[in-house]
């Protein structure tokens, strides 16, 4: 058995046909995890859909009124780039029922892993790149509802932006920035930013939420809002320089925020032969990122909450070993 729980069903399975994004990729790799003897039956535990008012705590009620009566515009479905139906809703909801499940399982073993979700590009108005609703978001806001945490950290590493839930989480920055009449003092740091720069915003003992972001800075989404660190990688980076970049992020955040909880966005398409990334991350780097985050949160004390996040490699089987490694090293720095 392993130490903590891995939040999975069947019905995580996108019905979205021939895509980019393996629809399937849930599947296969709960198959993997039990194929390769990572995981037993038992260490899965199956989610209910979230609640429409927990998708209301982060989501405008417009958005999910068109949501569930399949309202959208053409607009607003390009711009999702994912093709709506009844039941991609379904799975949208359950994903984040399951993002929920995870962080209070997070918050009783110090590991909580949800083999789906991290849809960090739907925003509170609309979807996009192929994420309906934030389940990130949705499950932080909800853990802070039923009063489980007061301040999380979010760390995500997918290669895109994860400009939804920068937004998102940014809200209150802004307001308290506006409130204070300030200057714009991160005004200057929003503009182009040098290749391999990072990008601290000011001011942030105003959020609840500190939101980390490491990703390809030439690459979607072409307008990034600002997380509280955002690191823009240039083209091509490898394992040691990304983990250099990574390190400095987590430090540079643990060191001005005191989260109760970690929500680590695992993204598998910093992968070198990813269709949509332009890093060049091997499987093994991939594998150390995931026990750098796993090795903090543990030393620190800190729960973390796992998400899975984009994958779109040439060979979907490498995306289904990157995304069974995030298990594998969470068994190996949490089983010590
Ligand atoms: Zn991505």
């Amino acid at each position: 058995m392993l130490p903590f729980k891995i939040i999975y069903r069947d019905d995580y399975y996108l019905p979205i046909g021939e895509h980019v994004f393996p629809g399937s990729k849930y599947r296969q790799v709960h198959q993997s995890l039990l194929a390769r003897g990572i995981a037993e039956p038992g260490d899965f535990l199956a989610p209910r859909p979230a609640e429409d008012r927990d998708v209301l705590l982060v989501h405008g009620a417009d958005w999910v009124y068109k949501l569930q009566t399949g309202n959208l515009s053409a607009r607003e479905e390009l711009q999702m780039e994912i093709p709506y139906s009844d039941e991609l809703v379904e799975a949208f909801w359950l994903a984040a029922g399951g993002s929920i499940l995870a962080g209070r399982h997070a918050l009783e073993d110090g590991v909580g892993i949800n083999l789906g979700g991290g849809f960090h590009h739907a925003f509170p108005d609309h979807g996009e790149g192929f994420c309906m609703i934030n389940d990130i978001a949705i499950a932080i806001r909800r853990l802070q509802k039923d009063q489980k945490i007061e301040r999380a950290l979010v760390i995500d590493c997918d290669v895109h932006q994860g400009n939804g839930t920068a937004v998102i989480f940014g809200r209150k920055r802004a307001l308290a920035l506006a409130s204070e009449a300030l200057p714009s003092v991160s005004a200057p740091m929003l503009r182009g930013t040098e290749p391999g720069s990072i990008r601290k915003l000011a001011a942030d003992g105003a959020v609840d939420v500190f939101t980390i972001s490491l990703h390809q800075e030439n690459n979607y989404p072409t307008w990034k809002p600002p997380s509280s660190i955002d690191v823009n990688l240039p083209d091509g980076i490898g394992d040691d320089q990304y983990l250099g970049w990574l390190d400095n992020a987590v430090s540079s955040a643990l060191r001005q925020f005191e989260p109760q909880l970690i929500s680590y966005v695992a993204g598998a398409d910093p992968y070198r032969d990813d269709q949509l990334g332009g890093l060049n991350l091997s499987i093994e780097g991939l594998k150390r990122r995931d026990e750098f985050v796993f090795r903090v949160a543990k030393i620190r004390g800190i729960p973390v909450t796992v998400t899975l996040a984009g994958g779109y490699a040439q060979d979907v089987n490498d995306t289904i070993e990157i995304h069974s490694n995030t298990v594998v090293a969470a068994k190996e720095v949490f089983e010590r």
